[in-house]
């Protein structure tokens, strides 16, 4: 791990991460403001730190942030929330609060700690030494948080968050991480979707198909959120898939993963996608990576692919 780590001082860019999973109720969650985590606000025309403008590295989500000036900082600095004057200062906090409480439980998944994220994470990718948060219009109302590569955005309305609010902030945390771990400069997502999303189910421990159930969806057929049905309990089955791979390999595994892809990216010469839709530079890292089956046999990505439901059948 050391050795992929020190290989890996690179860089990264954009991307949107489209079509997660939310379960949103109707009831919502107040915890008490004196639980959020100091700071201070600060003014971007005076300390020069203003929200990432780059076009690549904006969705619709964080583009409301683009000319906000506004942002509180916690006092570990590791976490800066910008947004619009007119939100409430506790919206601001809340944001705050729960991207500085979650990072550390979601990196320690990933087999990471801050210092080891922030190494391994691009230098050239907006301040990678912060998560950054936006409090944003354009989160869809079906969600109220939404993970990028450069920031993560909330629903600007503290009132309006949901009660999973902990769990949710756990998933796109997750794709935080994992695209900030896997891409270099590609503008688009190098992860399968079922990949992605079934290691953000694991991740934030949301529930999982029973293994004896997965004949009855094929995630690794949805490479893209094109590719998936409509049916809400596909993601039970990425994080069957996922967790299949992470339990025969373990967790750390999976970050080398991520981080053999983000350093085909870099090195480049591995563009574009095979003829089943996933990226070349995750096949070929999912490859190289050494990963086994439960058996301890070599797993290729294709024996995986094709033969998903044999190993399945065999595991239980
Ligand atoms: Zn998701």
């Amino acid at each position: 791990m050391a050795n992929s780590k020190a290989m890996l001082i690179l860089s990264v860019f954009a991307m949107a991460l489209t079509g997660c999973k939310v379960t949103a109720t109707d009831s919502y969650h107040h915890p008490d403001s004196d639980d959020f985590i100091s700071g201070l606000f600060f003014d971007a025309r005076d300390t020069g730190r203003h929200f990432p403008t780059s076009s690549w590295s904006l969705t619709s989500a964080t583009e409301a942030c683009r000319n906000e000036s506004l942002y509180f900082e916690t006092d570990s600095s590791r976490v800066r929330v910008y947004g619009s004057p007119a939100y409430s200062e506790t919206s601001f906090r809340a944001a705050a609060s729960e991207l500085e409480r979650r990072i550390d439980g979601v990196l320690s998944r990933f087999q990471l700690r801050w210092p080891d994220f922030v190494e391994d994470r691009s230098a050239a990718a907006p301040y990678p030494r912060q998560v950054i948060g936006c409090l944003s219009p354009n989160v869809p109302s079906s969600e109220f948080v939404s993970a990028s590569m450069t920031a993560v955005a909330f629903n600007p309305y503290y009132g309006q968050w949901p009660y999973e609010t902990s769990q949710i902030v756990s998933h796109e945390l997750a794709h935080f991480v994992q695209e900030n771990l896997s891409r270099y400069d590609s503008s688009y997502t190098l992860l399968p979707y079922w990949f992605a999303e079934g290691q953000a189910v694991v991740v934030a421990g949301e529930p999982i198909a029973p293994a004896y159930q997965h004949f009855d969806y094929d995630p690794l057929r949805d490479v893209t959120t094109d590719d998936a049905a409509r049916t809400p309990y596909r993601f039970e089955h990425y994080g069957l898939a996922y967790r299949y791979l992470e339990k025969a390999n373990g967790a750390l595994a999976m970050t080398v993963l991520l981080e053999m892809a983000q350093l085909l990216d870099w090195d480049g010469g591995f563009y574009g996608e095979i003829s089943t839709g996933e990226s070349r530079a995750f096949v070929e890292a999912f490859n190289s990576a050494s990963l086994v089956d439960h058996r301890n046999n070599y797993l290729s990505f294709q024996r995986f692919r094709s033969d998903y439901h044999d190993l399945l059948n065999s595991s239980y």
